[in-house]
Order: C-alpha cells, then structure tokens, then sequence
C-alpha cells in the first residue's frame, strides 16, 4: 500500500471533545481521586483529550446507581414494549450523530471515518433497533408435568451487568452486548478501553436524551487492572460480559469465580482460517482476503490471519494478491483514499512490526508490507508473509494487525474434503489458547461449488443457518450475543454491507 502523506487537507470538521468525565446516574462527574488520563490519536501520537480515571471506588458508585435504577427503578418494570419504544428513540438519536461518533471513532482508535459512518454506526443503530424489538417477545414456556403440578419458566433479566468494552469496535463492542441486556430490563456499568474512552462517554450522554432512565447506564473510563478487574470481582454486579483478549478473560472468569459466582460471556481470540479451493474465482478470493485481514488495520478477531489455498491456484492466487495489495492505502481516517489507518496505539504497533521481525527470522517469506510508514503516528503496511509454516509464531499467535500468513494445501476433491479440511483447521484453533467462548471461531470456505461457507460455531455441524435459529430473545435477558447479530457482523466483515 502507498501512504498518503500526512497532513492532507481533511475534508472533515475535526469533533470537538464534549465529555471527558466519569457518566455516573445520568450525571458527568469527575473520578473519586480526581485523576485523569491521557487519550491519544494515533494518526500523530499526540495528546486528544484528558479522561476522568475510574477506579474501583467511581466503580461503586455506579453499581450503587445501577443496583437502584434495577432494584426500585422504573426500568426493569416497565412493559417490554415501553423499553423498546426508549431504545427505538436512542437508536434514532444515535443516527443523528453518526457523524460525530465516526468522528471520535476515528481520532481515537484510528477507524477510517467513512467505514464508522457506513458500518459502524449504523450497526449501533441496527443492534439497538434489533433488540427493542425483542424486549416484548421474551416468553416462558409451560411444561407438562404430573397432574397436580403445573411447571413453566419465566425469562427475567439478570439484573446489573458489567460490561468491560475491546478498543477496536468501540461502537458497535459498546453495544454488541449491552443491547440485549438493555431490552430485556438490566442496568449496568459500560467500561470502556483506556485506548478509546471519546464515544461511550458521548452514548452516555445520548442514553439520557432518549429518556433512559438515570442509572441505567453508567459509563467508567479508566484503566483494566483497576476500573476493569473492580467490575469483574464487585460482589453487586450479576453479571460480567467481556470481549477482548483470551489472557484477560482468563482473569476475569476467575474474579468472577472468586467474587459472586457472577455469570460471565466471553468473546475473546481467534486465528482464524481462510480457506481457498482451486475452483474458487481467483480474483474474488484475493479481494476477500485481503478484505479479511485489513479491514479495521486487522484489529479484528475473525481477521483471516491464516490463509490457506490449494495448490493448483497458489501462484495465480499470490501473483494477484500482491497485485491487489497496492491498493490498499494507508493514511489518515479522514483522507477518503485511506483504506487502513494507524494501529491503535503504540503498544499495538510495537507488537506487530516485533512479529513481522519474528516471521522474518523464521523463515517466512515477505511478499509484501512489513514497515512502518509515515513520519508519525502508528501506520503499518498491508503485509503478507509466505512460506510460512504451521508452527511459525507468526501463524499461531493473534498478530491483531495487518499481517497475513499465505499458505498451500493438498486436497483432491472439494466436496466433502473441504469440510474435513476446515474442520481439522478449526480444531486445531480449539488445542490452541486462541479461541473464545461465545463466537470461537471464524472460518470462511472460498469455492466455487461450495460458495461461501462460514462457521463460527463451537458444534462441527453447526453453521451459520442452523445457528440462526431465532434464540436470541431467550439469550437476550442474559446480554448474550444473538446469532442475527453475529451473521450480520460477518456480513460487513464480508463486505456485503459496505457500499
Ligand atoms: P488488548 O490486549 O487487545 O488491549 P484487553 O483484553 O487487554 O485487550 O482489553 C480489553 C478490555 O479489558 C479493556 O477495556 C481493558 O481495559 C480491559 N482489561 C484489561 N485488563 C483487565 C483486567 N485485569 N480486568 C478487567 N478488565 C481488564
């Protein structure tokens, strides 16, 4: 990819920073300690605001609130279709600000601000409407048992979730779970990523003019061994949704364990393989490759890190890959040339190029990328590694960048192969730590006879049509993820939503 020299003119009015404290019971208000933290843009490295720091005494102050708005408050007790009508509002309140939440995406984790605005956003917007949609549909059933006995199930909500939010959706991870658990009568405490702090606060803000309730979101900007690990270990909180990385999680299940017993959904990991057929269009296959690992910069878990393809087609596949990697611009989010931005921290940045460095060690190939670009900020180049081999650190560890691993396989038939082939490349993913509990795992079939086949499902014979089986609403009054929710997102992973 070629770089856009910094300091193009931005088409774009940079946002101005609204809300930068703790959102506590409908209220902004400072931490407890008074400190503060620096959030950073990574397209300079340069200072964007100062955050009010959480810690686990601002952490339980928002329990309190939360604890009130579900133990006496009005939210909980309304009728299904009064908080869907509420978030049905949020969701267009939401839309009228999608602009400015791109905006904030973009300075603080660096999305491009065409996608946030095109994808992003609206999916904010969808999972919102999606879910209010459901608060009234959340039913019980009647089970037959013995005559002088009548049985049935009531769905009610948990009660206060935590929800500890990734940097690298800061949007749409906001809401992934918290919609859900919204519609079906939770309150709960929003902690979002130190990185990218701007637009929770700013959804916050936006709860409250869509008549939410006080206290039924709280949002604590802060660190995750401190404003994090408070909401995992707090003995009032019912309920602790996670996404991020497999070595967290660990840590968060286990202050569960050790606190309340506290339920826990975890999406962590991936290293997910992409696996191409010798009777897929070959031009198609490249674009959705590279799709695959560069959209966000790679800062996604079901980025097709690991990228297999039969033999017959490797050397058209690679040719073309190469080719096709050019026009994948790195600049700034706001240039509408850019197609990646800056990584979203210098920690992050640091990270990959050490793992390209590793890749080369080993052995691999470089077909493409590999540098840092630009005089400031956290840009990389689309890279591609080949000859790679399956135990190279660079094909098993979660890189989080855009770096991809190009590898051949041998397979004779398509049919019936491909789906033992992909079945062992996913198991494979489950020994190793780089898997999650909720969304484990991502692997997308590029062929021709067999289209595009996808799975994300912990069962071998699940895919995405049995698993969209419409259980959402009965997962909804835990904040679970649905199924819906997650075909969607692999839709605009797929590129089917972008226009
Ligand atoms: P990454 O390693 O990709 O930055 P993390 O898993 O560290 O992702 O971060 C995801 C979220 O988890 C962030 O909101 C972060 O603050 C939070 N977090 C990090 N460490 C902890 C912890 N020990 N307990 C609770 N939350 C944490």
């Amino acid at each position: 990819g070629s770089y856009i020299e910094e300091n193009s003119a931005s088409p774009v009015k940079l946002p101005t920073i609204k809300f930068t404290r703790l959102f506590i019971n409908g209220e902004f208000v400072d931490s407890v300690s008074g400190k503060t933290f620096e959030t950073i843009d990574p397209r300079t490295g340069e200072v964007i605001a100062r955050v009010a720091e959480g810690d686990k005494e601002d952490v339980d102050l928002a329990v309190k609130a939360a604890r009130k708005a579900f133990d006496d408050g009005p939210w909980p007790r309304m009728s299904g279709a009064e908080r869907g009508r509420i978030m049905m509002k949020y969701a267009d309140i939401i839309d009228e600000h999608i602009e400015e939440l791109a905006a904030l995406d973009a300075i603080d984790a660096g999305k491009l601000f065409s996608w946030g605005k095109a994808v992003d956003i609206p999916t904010v917007a969808r999972l919102i409407r999606y879910y209010a949609g459901a608060a009234d549909k959340i039913h019980g059933e009647v089970l037959k048992m013995s005559r002088e006995l009548h049985g049935y199930t009531l769905r009610e909500p948990i009660g206060v979730a935590g929800h500890i939010i990734p940097w690298n959706f800061p949007s749409s991870m906001f809401f992934m779970m918290s919609a859900p658990a919204l519609a079906a009568g939770c309150t709960m405490i929003v902690k979002p990523a130190e990185q990218t702090p701007l637009s929770a606060l700013f959804y916050g803000h936006l709860a409250k003019q869509a008549g939410m309730p006080d206290g039924v979101i709280n949002v604590i900007t802060g660190y995750g061994p401190t404003a994090g690990a408070a909401i995992a270990s707090h003995m009032d909180i019912d309920k602790v949704c996670f996404t991020g990385s497999t070595e967290v999680g660990r840590k968060i299940m286990q202050a569960a364990a050790t606190s309340n017993l506290k339920q826990v959904s975890l999406e962590l990991g991936g290293k997910s393989p992409l696996l191409i057929f010798d009777d897929a269009d070959v031009d198609k296959a490249a674009d959705l490759a590279l799709l695959g690992i560069l959209y966000n910069k790679g800062e996604i878990c079901v980025a097709s890190s690991r990228v297999f393809v039969q033999e017959g087609i490797y050397d058209e596949f690679v040719k073309i890959l190469k080719e096709k990697a050019k026009d994948w611009v790195v600049g700034d989010p706001f240039d509408p040339r850019s197609r990646l931005g800056p990584q979203v921290d210098k920690q992050q940045f640091d990270k990959i190029l050490s793992y390209i460095e590793h890749g080369k060690r080993e052995g691999a190939s470089l077909l493409t990328g590999g540098k840092p670009v630009g005089k400031k900020g956290y840009f990389i180049e689309p890279t591609v590694f080949t000859d790679v081999k399956e135990e190279m650190m660079i094909a098993t560890d979660e890189i989080f960048g855009p770096v991809m691993s190009l590898m051949k396989f041998k397979e004779k038939s398509i049919t019936g192969n491909a789906r033992q082939f992909a079945a062992a490349k996913v198991e494979e993913q489950r020994e190793t730590r780089y898997r999650s509990s909720e969304i484990p795992t991502l692997s997308i079939i590029v062929s021709d006879s067999l289209k595009f086949f996808m799975r994300f499902s912990r069962k071998e014979e699940d895919d995405v049509e049995e698993k969209a089986d419409g259980r959402v609403v009965a997962e909804a009054a835990g904040g679970v993820v649905g199924p819906a929710e997650a075909v969607m997102f692999l839709q605009m992973v797929l590129g089917f939503g972008l226009k």
